[in-house]
């Protein structure tokens, strides 16, 4: 990697366009001033014309002069990276997405979309509904149905857009340091936040408390008794009262941080005064809050599974050069004999499918684990063993449904 950094830095001070941009200026001027000229004196256009020929010719070899280095330089950060990133043929005899083209397809739309690249998404959607894709068969399934699996209408990607509009929004004035429409979202879907065990309008209000109190020579906001700590109190007397079952201690702190106006910095409450990190932590909380309620993750799908699969990579390179000298083969489908590991933030919480019905387990229908290690769904297990003792589908071990326990994942 230092040696791509050194590369690097030798091609941006060598292969910038400046000194170009710098030689082409001169040309355009002295063809400007040729042209007044010209206008000036209409009989002198031959002499005028005949002595720029040579200061233009070398004026150009000057650019291309000047272009020389700059493709030298492009190309010698090419060799580096080449010699860095050798060339390798990705494993492609098996491609597991070739019978879901739908489902990529709305990956990708979801994805822009959620980016806040509108214009590009819907460019996207047209162009795929333009041609729709024709699902190759691949082992997991044989039988690819051409109907939209994963169908993602205009219209749905209208109202998607719409709501994402209306979160860039919220976020470009959380920007601006301005949390009102933040705490006015937060407000409309309070009862829904609270279900979900969320802080958000807590945070955001106690955020507008502590931003008030700094006063107008931090916030910029008119010097009235709106701001400062008069401002500060109104607010928490108008807005506090709903929260004081649920953050009681939170509020009292503010309350007694008062006291210490004078000297905020070296009291116990600085950490809470201390709002350098405070608008990206709730812009984030928001985004999260609002994907959520949305029914989808705070980090789009598509780029979690890009980053797990860019980080799998190396591992799996590896594995299909195992697998091709061994001459073995692995047949598992969906499965991968090595283990990746990927970081925490990565890690979900797991489901369970069971092998015997390939339903995913509900409440009613929990994963149950036999005696001898092995798990199926509920239901399963009860049409297995129809109440007597039974054989488990994947060992030798019998036993009975009362011998069998539910399993938490
Ligand atoms: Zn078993």
């Amino acid at each position: 990697m230092d040696v791509l950094q050194v590369e690097l830095a030798k091609l941006r001070r060598d292969a910038n366009l400046t000194q170009s941009i710098q030689d082409v200026d001169r040309i355009i001027e002295q063809l400007e001033a040729a042209r007044e000229s010209i206008v000036a004196d209409p009989n002198s256009a031959s002499i005028i014309l005949a002595k720029l020929q040579n200061p233009l010719k070398s004026g150009f070899d000057k650019v291309n002069d000047d272009l020389k280095k700059i493709h030298k330089g492009h190309s010698n950060y090419g060799k580096a990276l080449d010699k860095n990133f050798p060339v390798k043929a990705l494993p492609n005899e098996y491609d597991a997405l070739a019978s879901h083209p739908s489902l990529i397809n709305r990956a990708i739309a979801m994805h822009l979309i959620r980016e806040g690249q509108f214009s590009v998404a819907s460019t996207f959607l047209n162009e795929a509904q333009g041609h729709p894709p024709h699902p190759a068969p691949t082992p997991g399934t044989p039988h690819p149905s051409e109907s939209d699996e994963g169908d993602f209408s205009p219209q749905k990607s209208q109202e998607l857009q719409a709501k994402f509009e209306n979160m860039y929004q919220i976020l470009q004035e959380l920007k601006g340091r301005n949390l009102h429409p933040a705490i006015e979202w937060a407000r409309i879907n309070r009862d829904e936040l609270e279900k979900r065990g969320s802080d958000l309008e807590f945070e955001l209000s106690k955020l507008q408390f502590v931003w008030l109190f700094q006063g107008p020579q931090v916030n910029g906001l008119p010097d009235d008794m709106n701001n400062g700590l008069p401002g500060a109190l109104k607010y928490a007397r108008e807005h506090f009262g709903s929260f004081q079952n649920r953050f009681l201690r939170d509020i009292q702190q503010l309350a007694t941080a008062m006291a210490y106006r004078p000297n905020l910095p070296d009291s116990p409450y600085y950490r809470i005064f201390n709002i350098q990190s405070a608008w990206d932590d709730v812009s984030a909380s928001f985004t999260r809050e609002f994907c959520s309620l949305l029914g989808l993750s705070a980090e789009s799908p598509l780029y979690i599974a890009a980053t797990a699969g860019a980080i799998a990579l190396p591992t799996l390179l590896k594995l299909a050069s195992i697998v091709k000298e061994k001459r073995t083969e692995w047949t598992t489908q969906d499965e991968l004999p090595v283990e990746i590991a990927l970081p925490r933030s990565m890690i979900y919480h797991p489901i369970f499918v069971c092998p015997v019905s390939k339903e995913q387990t509900t409440e009613a229908n929990p994963p149950m684990m036999m005696p001898c290690g092995h798990v199926v769904a509920k239901e399963s297990l009860n049409r297995l063993s129809k109440g007597g003792r039974f054989k488990c589908p994947y060992c030798p071990n019998e036993s009975q449904p009362k011998d069998a326990r539910r399993i938490v994942l």
